[in-house]
């Protein structure tokens, strides 16, 4: 009843699916088979027709729709897309899968924020339809997955070190010995029995391993495996043509994941932290923290670049556009919130260009490189200037710490009483900025 390609669309089986199918040209032909499972989905809503995915180009978009709903949306409900969890889709998902993985390659950057929801989105379906799999048959059928997926070989943590480096998986996930992961029940009893004096040891492989570590193990090397597939066919993308059906998937996804975020994300972030308003407004210049007053001021000594390029890009534009950022886990680029660019390129960037120019000898008079870099820190790769085409390129670099401001930029971080009990200068921002407001109201 459970196939392999309903958990791993790279198996040996999943392959064999996508050979038979070959027809990239029926993508957006209506599919009976796709719609007659759907409709016969225990518990799916299908209330209203927009709920079906009659081809597989919309099923391709509704798999990703699922997990930003899923991810984002707090009445998220399930029935709306019970259709994923059926084992019975199968071989239609696993077309899915490599329809979607070519279309982001082809359409968004590695290290872009639709790859990556596409991975977590992969690692996420895999956990929810191994937790529908009755227990009685899980145990067997995870076997089944991971010994084909390993070839039937002990798992060196080497193997992994991939996943452990991109922390899809902790080593404190995994019980290793002398390298290898320990996964088997003979296994653990013959190396710890000893251990356990006056427990079951049976009892304790359930706890500590079972098939828990089983299930987490095999989620994180699908997504591993999927990134991997994806850097293939980027690799290989430049000598191949693209398919019409796989470019209008990658057209549609370019406009519906941001749409579908932004639904979700209408205060940007704003909030009320734990040091004050961190709501998106002007910048405030008589708010912002020692370290970042001293950077407006020129930095002439060593740390200039550092200063300008790390601490003040992600300051000022964290700052201005997604103040609230460590207390969400939302994945934003710049143009979530400004969408036109014209706040990046208005207001945020001409205060860098004046923190550069004022600093001895002015940055971009022997540096001029360092403009790209600062394009590229807010999220617009390599070039000499924002552009919508090149968002995705670099990732948006995450303002810096005060412990590392104190270790990499120490002459800058002059602490006031502001900066008591704070780990980082977007919270001083905050409080001084909640000051401010207090005063001026008792004015
Ligand atoms: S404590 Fe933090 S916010 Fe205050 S000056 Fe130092 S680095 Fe900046």
């Amino acid at each position: 009843m459970y196939k392999v390609s309903f958990i791993n669309p790279l198996s040996n089986e999943s392959q064999e699916v996508v050979r038979e199918y070959g027809d990239l040209n029926s993508v957006f032909n209506e599919n009976e088979e796709l719609i007659n499972i759907v409709l016969k989905t225990q518990n799916q809503k299908i209330s209203n027709e927009t709920l079906i995915p009659k081809n597989l180009g919309e099923l391709a978009i509704k798999r990703l729709n699922w997990y930003i709903e899923k991810r984002y949306n707090k009445n998220f409900n399930n029935s709306y897309y019970e259709y994923i969890l059926n084992p019975e889709i199968s071989k239609c998902d696993v077309l899915v899968f490599h329809l979607l993985s070519q279309a982001i390659a082809m359409k968004f950057n590695i290290t872009s924020r639709e790859t990556r929801l596409f991975i977590e989105s992969q690692g996420s379906l895999v956990d929810d339809r191994l937790s529908k799999i009755p227990p009685h048959f899980r145990s067997e059928f995870l076997d089944k997955v991971l010994n084909e997926m390993t070839d039937n070989i002990e798992i060196n943590w080497k193997t992994l070190k991939d996943t452990i480096a991109s922390r899809k998986l902790s080593l404190t996930d995994l019980i290793i010995d002398n390298g290898e992961i320990v996964l088997e029940k003979e296994d653990f009893l013959e190396k710890y029995s000893d251990e356990f004096k006056d427990r079951s040891p049976e009892r304790m492989y359930d706890i500590i391993i079972g098939d828990n570590v089983k299930e987490l193990l095999l989620s994180r090397i699908i997504m591993q495996k999927t990134e991997d597939y994806i850097k293939k066919i980027k690799d290989m993308s430049y000598t191949i043509e693209i398919h019409p059906s796989i470019e209008k998937i990658g057209e549609e996804l370019a406009s519906m994941i941001p749409e579908k975020i932004s639904s979700y994300n209408t205060s940007y972030g704003s909030g009320i932290g734990l040091f004050g308003d961190m709501k998106v407004e002007k910048l405030i210049r008589e708010a912002f923290p020692p370290c970042i007053n001293n950077t407006m001021n020129g930095v002439s000594s060593g740390g200039r670049n550092d200063a300008i390029v790390l601490l003040l890009t992600s300051f000022l534009s964290y700052a201005r556009l997604y103040p609230n950022i460590f207390a969400s886990e939302e994945l934003m680029k710049v143009s979530d919130i400004d969408k036109d660019l014209s706040i990046t390129e208005n207001e945020i960037l001409p205060l860098i260009f004046e923190a550069a120019e004022n600093c001895s000898p002015p940055l971009f008079s022997d540096q001029p490189q360092e403009k790209l870099n600062i394009i590229s820190k807010l999220g617009f790769g390599l070039h000499e200037k924002i552009n919508i085409e090149n968002e995705g390129d670099t990732t948006w670099y995450t303002p810096m710490s005060c412990d590392k401001i104190k270790i990499h930029l120490p002459q800058l971080c002059k602490p006031d009483k502001d900066c008591k009990n704070i780990n980082n200068p977007l919270s001083c921002y905050a409080r001084k900025k909640n000051n401010l407001k207090i005063t001026k109201k008792e004015e």
